[in-house]
Formats: structure tokens, C-alpha cells, sequence
């Protein structure tokens, strides 16, 4: 007997691999919700823009296969799914599991709205590679270093992806808002026309095609991965942020060219061995869920970080006065993305030679990035700061200009933003009353640099005796 079923959609909106997709036509048809709800609300202004245009591609492609449209309402899944369950004759509804701890207490009301009634709420994993169950260390914990655990993964075999369901009928949508006609970041004001001008592609046919055209080059990833003036890395984190496509997929798929072409086995291994960081950082933020808000080693609480200042202003807003820093900062704001080395580069600036608190750089990237991921944005900030469990050792302080000599030596990157397209693109994004003046195109930094090298060694010199003190002193 069939029974309809209800597909709440979360951060899954594709139709391959999607085991909340396949289990709720195994049941009937299918009624594809989305719901507006507090938590949407409160992310970042880039990702929930980008949010907007996941939903209104899976939209099209959910119209293209079945004729209708998904159903899109506002306001709390345990206030709205139980009576839309009822309405419907249905006794399931399923979701892929997103475990970021904000959709883990929406799940966990719409649970206990549920209650024991006839309604159950089926949470399917297809986020990961690997359910985090499966990864443990020996002592049954959840692994602290990177490279343990992507060996742990490897050797227990990422999860096979599903073929997209051959049968789907589906429910007409319910109510008058439409996926594609939501304006989900009214808040970016003249920020989302120059996002959407520099964007790419949303949707689950451009993460493949995007999969398929980046394996091609896969052989140059290894040695060009850290260049942000070439265009080598895949591009694939706004669609795997969104479920546009699953990693499970994403690891077959670059398995399988590196078997074919041995040519490409190396760079497919190499970023293979990127998505396990991914992997890893969920992992993590499974295992401790106030890894945004808490640094993971306890001791780092007493760091005596600076607060909001105007140098932290003067940051988000790309004036620094260090070239690939401000360059950097002009791309996220410009296209909602930044390269990783550069991020890096970015983040160590801040917390460093400006010795700001982590938090302040992980919500302007949260507010910013179209590829934000509450594990991965969360992990590696605390790993530039020094405060995660695998981190970079603090004393590690990155040099803008030596990062800037190798990784765009010839200043391709950092002309783009600070002079060419890319400098008229960010300044088309200021409000009037921002001014952003060229400051660092003749500027000599070194002693800026040294002397914020210098001032971060030194607060962690004492920081480092008042923490023997005070083992000294419980000793
Ligand atoms: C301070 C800081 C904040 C970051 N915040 C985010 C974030 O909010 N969302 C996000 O997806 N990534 C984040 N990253 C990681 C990384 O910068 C991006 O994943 C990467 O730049 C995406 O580009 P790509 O898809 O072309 O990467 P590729 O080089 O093609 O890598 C393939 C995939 O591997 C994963 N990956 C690669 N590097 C990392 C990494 N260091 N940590 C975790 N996963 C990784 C991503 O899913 C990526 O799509 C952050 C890095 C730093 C240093």
C-alpha cells in the first residue's frame, strides 16, 4: 500500500544520492517541503542568498521532472509539519540529516512534537562519506588529528552513493510562496546584484557538470592548488554546502577517473584528501558542538584576544594596507568565495599581527561566504588560531608578502582586486558613506608586519607563563 510522504528539504537539493528522496518515494508521493524557519533566518546574509538560489534550481529541476512545484512555508517544522502530515494522510517524513546543532534542536522539537503519534520523522545520512558512528578510534572516541582519521575513513570505505529514484510521483505544492521567486537576503541590499553578476552557477546539473570539468584538470591540482591567480581548485564547496551534490558521489566519481587515467590518479588522490578535511571538520563539530563559539582546547578561553576595534573594522572592510589580504577580502565580498590560501592568509592576519578574537573573522566569513559551512568555517578558524585540537601552532604566523611572492608571484591575484575588473566591482558594492582608499599599492609594510609578528609572539609568551603559573600553582 502506498502512503504519501513528506521530503523535508534541507541542505539536499539534488535528486542523486539523496536517500530522504529515495526512501519517501519508496513510501508514495512525495510532497518536497521547505520551511523558512528561525535557524534559515539567522545565518549569514551570502549563504542564505545563496540558500535562495539552491532552492529555486531544485525547484526548476523538481518542475522539469514532475510538472509541480515544492511546497515553501514559513515559520517552525513542529509547529507546521504534524498538521501538514495530518492534512496529507502521512506517517513519514524524512530528511537527509544536516547535523549542524541549530537543524539538531529544529529536529529535535519537530521529535517531540511528533511524540509517539503515527508520525515518524526518518532522518537519513547522505551529508557525509561516512556516518560518524562508523569512525572511531580504538578507545571508541572521535578522532582529534586529520591524519588518522582520513586513514580511518579510507580504510572503512566511503558509503556508495544511490542512483537518483527511478519512480516519483509527486504531490502539488501546497500554499502561495514560490521557491523561485524568494528573496531569502533582503539584507544584502545592491550586494546580491553584484553576488549574482559574479556567481557561479546554483544547482545540481552545474555541480556536475562543474565535477566533470574540474576532473579533467585534476593532474595540475597538487601544484597549483595554493594559487589564487590560477583557476585549479574545484569550486565545488557552495554545492556541496547546499547538498547540490553529495561527497559520496563526488568520491566515486574522482575514484574513478584516478583508476582509469592513471595520469590523474595523483591529483584526484590529492583532493580526495581535501573533501576527508570537510569530513574531518564535521567530525569534529559532532564532537563538540560549540566549536563556533568555544575554542576546542579549553585553555585557549584565556587568551587575551582584542575585541572589536577599528583594526578589525578596518579588515572586514579590505583596508589594511596588506595587498593579498585586502585583495582577498575584496573577493569574498565581491563573489562570496575566497581562496583557500588566501583565507588563510586572511585569517592569520586578524588573529595574529591584529591579535582579534577568531569568533569576530569566523561570523564576518559566516556573513559572508556563499560556501559557508558552520564545521568547516568553525574548524579552520580555530586551526589558524591556534586553539583547535590539529591546529597550526600560534607561533606559526603567516608573511602576507612572503605568502603573496609565492603563491602570486607575479601579482596577477592581487592586481585584479586592489587595481583592475575586480577593484571596480568592489568599490560598485560600498555604500556612499565607505571609503575605500588605495592605500597599499605604494606602502612599505615591513615594519607593520614585524611589528605585529612581534606583538603576537609576545602576548603568547605570556600567555604561556601565566598558563605554567597557574599549573605550577594546582601542581
Ligand atoms: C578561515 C577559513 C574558513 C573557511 N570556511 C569555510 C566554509 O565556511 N565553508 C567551506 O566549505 N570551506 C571553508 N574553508 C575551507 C576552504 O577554504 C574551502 O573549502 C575551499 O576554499 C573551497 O574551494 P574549492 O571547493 O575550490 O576547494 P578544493 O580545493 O577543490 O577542495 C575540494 C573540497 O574539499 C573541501 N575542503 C578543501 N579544503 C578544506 C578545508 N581547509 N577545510 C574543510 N574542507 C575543505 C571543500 O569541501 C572543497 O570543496 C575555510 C578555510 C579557512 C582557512
Amino acid at each position: 500500500m502506498t502512503m504519501p510522504a513528506i521530503l523535508w528539504l534541507c541542505r539536499d537539493f539534488r535528486f542523486d544520492d539523496n536517500a530522504a528522496l529515495s526512501a519517501a518515494c519508496a513510501d508514495g508521493p512525495v510532497l518536497p517541503v521547505f520551511i523558512l524557519d528561525a535557524a534559515t533566518r539567522a545565518q549569514g546574509s551570502a549563504s542564505r542568498w545563496r540558500l535562495g538560489r539552491a532552492l529555486a534550481a531544485f525547484d526548476a529541476a523538481w518542475a522539469a521532472r514532475t510538472g509541480g512545484h515544492i511546497t515553501v512555508l514559513e515559520g517552525e517544522a513542529a509547529d507546521l509539519l504534524p498538521a501538514l502530515a495530518t492534512r496529507l494522510g502521512a506517517t513519514s517524513i524524512h530528511q537527509n540529516d544536516w547535523p549542524a546543532p541549530a537543524q539538531q534542536r529544529v529536529q529535535a522539537a519537530l521529535s517531540d512534537a511528533l511524540g509517539g503519534g503515527p508520525v515518524r520523522l526518518h532522518l537519513h545520512p547522505g551529508h557525509l562519506l561516512i556516518h560518524p558512528s562508523r569512525i572511531r578510534t580504538g578507545a571508541g572516541g572521535s578522532y582529534k588529528v586529520y591524519t588518522p582519521f582520513a586513514r580511518a575513513v579510507r580504510q572503512a570505505g566511503p558509503d556508495r552513493p544511490l542512483a537518483p529514484p527511478g519512480q516519483l510521483t509527486a504531490l502539488p505544492a501546497i500554499g502561495d510562496l514560490r521557491a523561485g521567486t524568494l528573496n531569502l537576503a533582503p539584507d544584502m541590499y545592491r550586494g546580491a546584484a553584484v553576488l549574482a553578476e559574479h556567481a557561479l552557477p546554483a544547482g545540481e546539473a552545474a555541480a556536475f557538470g562543474r565535477l566533470e570539468d574540474f576532473l579533467d584538470c585534476v593532474r595540475d591540482y597538487p601544484s597549483h592548488r595554493d594559487r589564487p591567480d590560477i583557476d585549479a581548485t574545484s569550486g565545488l564547496s557552495e554545492h556541496l554546502a547546499l547538498g547540490e551534490i553529495s561527497p559520496r558521489r563526488i568520491w566515486a566519481t574522482a575514484s574513478l577517473r584516478g583508476e582509469v587515467e592513471p595520469s590523474l590518479a595523483a591529483g584526484s588522490e590529492k583532493f580526495l584528501s581535501e573533501v576527508l578535511w570537510r569530513e574531518f571538520a564535521w567530525h569534529l563539530l559532532l564532537a563538540f558542538p560549540q566549536m563556533p563559539e568555544a575554542p576546542w582546547r579549553q585553555e585557549w578561553a584565556a587568551f587575551p584576544w582584542a575585541g572589536e576595534s577599528p583594526a578589525a573594522t578596518a579588515w572586514a572592510r579590505a583596508e589594511t594596507g596588506i595587498a593579498l589580504v585586502d585583495a582577498g577580502l575584496r573577493e569574498m565580498r565581491v563573489t562570496g568565495r575566497m581562496h583557500n590560501r588566501v583565507r588563510m592568509v586572511v585569517a592569520s592576519w586578524l588573529t595574529k599581527h591584529l591579535l582579534t578574537d577568531w569568533r569576530i573573522g569566523l561570523h564576518h566569513f559566516a556573513d559572508s561566504l556563499t560556501d559557508w559551512d558552520p564545521a568547516a568555517n568553525a574548524m579552520n578558524w580555530q586551526w589558524v588560531a591556534g586553539c583547535g585540537p590539529d591546529a597550526s601552532p600560534f607561533f606559526r604566523i603567516f608573511n602576507p608578502e612572503k605568502q603573496a611572492a609565492s603563491f602570486d608571484p607575479d601579482s596577477r591575484y592581487r592586481d585584479h582586486w586592489l587595481q583592475g575588473e575586480g577593484a571596480r566591482a568592489y568599490v560598485s558594492t560600498l555604500p556612499a558613506s565607505w571609503n575605500s582608499p588605495a592605500r597599499w599599492t605604494s606602502a612599505d609594510t615591513a615594519p607593520l608586519l614585524a611589528e605585529g609578528r612581534n606583538r603576537a609572539l609576545a602576548a603568547l609568551e605570556r600567555f604561556n607563563r601565566a598558563a605554567d603559573r597557574l599549573s605550577a600553582k594546582k601542581g
